[in-house]
């Protein structure tokens, strides 16, 4: 079995509890003060999080070297995670041999017997509706005996002068020693259970009172190891949900991390096969949003004004509010994938993970537009082609990305590729306007350093995207209009309860009613 493991990244030394018991470090606290548009920057926040990096940790890269899951460098700090993967892999034993007995037994045979309500592992999103329950809490404990062999409820079994009773002190003494397999992983039961050995009642209570006292003050030592090894760059529960749906067959393996930005960290990973006809992209990326809010708080803007989560917002606990951020992510990029727009396709959502289709190949990325030096004639191309999807994804799937850049476009295929689209939002949210406009600029003056010569402005870029006919000639006129706009249909919102038609997004020229 492979265990999951990710370098641990060195104690960031001391700060706030939650922070320091945080798993993703706490961060360096000095606070840099910048605008709006500084901190939704994704340039700005690279450089801010290389500078941090610098900081908090010298040397240590913390996740991007080396395999994710091997059998090599095995994190054996965690005793309870690792008896719930050698659980979850003996489950998947257990199904596969039921497998084969259930195909023996039914044979060609037109009425068929199923052993399905005897699996153990479920498919990978059969717990979907635990979402508010942490799923180790909900699984069987890992320590419980799976399947005793019980002697029937009538007390024995056999025939005749062959009867044997559950008092069969053989019997007995046999399943005593079979028993010693399920005391916890880490308690030595020698190589007892092979031999044909038979413990008495008396010897097999011992030890099982010995077994469990071991139990408990290996748990107290967990516990303590726990804040030590907290610091990794996903903490354990995201560990074990990835390892999950490796385990549920779903991922091959995950080879490593392709990515580590402030807000999420990115994995690649081979996708495997799940028994029903979903199927997986041969290669995928898995996107695991960071479970500390201290990032988030920065874009507490375009969540909480979205409408689409507005009920829910004030309600929700911090870790809530990351996994709706994923739940956005997906929501957004199925938006995409309706209009053709080319983007990752989403695998799967779990909580705070999200599974899409990778984009690029072997395991290496595409490159970002940023980072790829292309042909005046592919240049060009790219620019019509983002001009076209800036145009698809406002009208077709009604949504501004809210951070397009060269940093968020793959070249692959030899097109263009739509990814991080958490932060998007819909054209009428009270920056919508705002956002696209920033879009625009960075689209513009990308294209427009890079040699395209028909590469509009941004502010016929903003009227081209939008449908909107903002005259201003020059770009404080043309924002000021733009946060007039958005201010006009947040007042029509709160007087009126409905959005302004300027907004419906035909393409017609922009109607204010009354
Ligand atoms: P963030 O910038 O918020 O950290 P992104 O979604 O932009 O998150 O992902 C970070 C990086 O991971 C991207 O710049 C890209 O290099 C890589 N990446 C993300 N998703 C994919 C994908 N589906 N296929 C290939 N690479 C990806
Ligand atoms: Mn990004």
């Amino acid at each position: 079995m492979d265990p999951v493991e990710v370098a641990a990244a060195p104690d960031a030394g001391p700060g706030p509890t939650w922070q320091s018991k945080c798993p993703w470090g706490a961060p360096n606290t000095t606070s840099i003060s910048c605008s709006l548009a500084d901190v939704m920057s994704e340039q700005l926040a690279k450089e801010l999080q290389l500078e941090e990096e610098n900081a908090a940790f010298p040397e240590v890269v913390a996740v991007a070297e080396g395999p994710f899951i091997t059998g090599e460098n095995a994190d054996t700090s965690s005793d309870l995670m690792l008896a719930q993967m050698l659980q979850m892999e003996f489950d998947r034993e257990y199904d596969a041999q039921l497998r084969r007995e259930e195909k023996k037994i039914n044979g060609d045979s037109k009425v068929s017997i199923s052993f399905e309500n005897y699996r153990k592992v479920h498919p990978y999103d059969s717990d979907s509706s635990e979402d508010e329950v942490d799923w180790q809490d909900t699984r069987h404990d890992p320590y419980r005996a799976d399947k005793p062999t019980t002697t029937p409820r009538r007390g024995f079994t056999g025939k005749g002068k062959d009867i044997t009773t559950k008092h069969d002190e053989v019997v007995c003494g046999r399943k005593n020693t079979a028993r010693m397999e399920n005391f916890a992983p880490e308690f030595q039961v020698g190589d007892g259970i092979g031999m044909d050995l038979k413990l008495s009642n008396q010897v097999f209570n011992a030890l099982k009172q010995h077994a469990y006292s071991e139990e408990r003050r290996s748990a107290r030592l967990h516990e303590k190891k726990e804040h030590s090894t907290a610091e990794k760059a996903v903490d354990p529960k995201t560990r074990l949900l990835l390892y999950k749906m490796v385990n549920a067959g779903m991922l091959e393996t995950i080879t490593g991390c392709i990515s580590t930005g402030k807000e999420s960290v990115v994995f690649h990973a081979y996708g495997g096969n799940v028994p029903e006809d979903k199927v997986i992209p041969p290669e995928c990326a898995i996107k695991v949003f960071k479970t500390t809010l201290n990032e988030f708080k920065n874009r507490d803007k375009y969540i909480k004004d979205d409408y689409r989560f507005k009920d829910r917002f004030s309600k929700l606990n911090p870790r809530k509010i990351i996994r709706m951020w994923a739940e956005k992510e997906m929501h957004n990029l199925t938006r995409m994938q309706n209009a053709g727009i080319p983007c990752p396709q989403v695998v799967i959502l779990k909580k705070h993970v999200l599974v899409m289709s990778f984009i690029g190949q072997d395991q290496v990325p595409a490159p970002k537009l940023k980072d790829v030096t292309l042909s005046s004639e592919d240049m060009k191309k790219a620019y019509y082609q983002i001009l076209n999807m800036m145009q698809q994804l406002y009208k077709d799937c009604n949504l501004v990305h809210a951070d397009l850049s060269e940093y968020n476009m793959l070249w692959h295929d030899g097109k263009v590729w739509l990814i991080d689209v958490s932060q998007s939002v819909e054209p009428t949210h009270p920056h919508g306007l705002e956002f696209l406009f920033r879009d625009c600029r960075n689209v513009s003056q990308f294209f427009q350093k890079g040699g395209v010569a028909e590469a509009l402005n941004e502010r016929e870029l903003f009227n081209a995207v939008s449908g909107l006919n903002i005259t201003a000639d020059n770009e404080v006129d043309f924002q000021a209009e733009i946060e007039a706009l958005e201010k006009m249909n947040e007042d029509h919102v709160q007087n009126h309860g409905k959005k302004l038609s300027v907004f419906s997004s035909n393409g017609d020229p922009p109607i204010y009613d009354e």
